[in-house]
């Protein structure tokens, strides 16, 4: 399953052009996921969204690769 922290999204819209069926933005352009399409998808596929996401929004959870960042979201 894969996880955004909105808070972190700068609406670039990197993850949307990776994989548009599981990805949108809101009217802010903030990302919005499909948790349907999501755990469905190819775990690669998500990793890639993940590493790729320049406001190291996104995460994968439930035991899968975590986020490129190893910075403590808190700080
Ligand atoms: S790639 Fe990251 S920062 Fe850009 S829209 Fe997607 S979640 Fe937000």
């Amino acid at each position: 399953m894969i996880r955004a922290d909105r808070s972190r999204c700068c609406g670039a819209g990197m993850c949307v052009l990776i994989a548009e069926e599981i990805f949108g933005q809101d009217e802010s352009g903030l990302v919005v996921i499909d948790d349907g399409a999501a755990r469905t998808a190819d775990p690669a596929l998500l990793r890639h969204a993940v590493s790729c996401c320049p406001g190291r929004a996104l995460s994968e959870v439930d035991g899968a690769v975590p986020a490129k960042s190893s910075v403590d979201e808190r700080e």
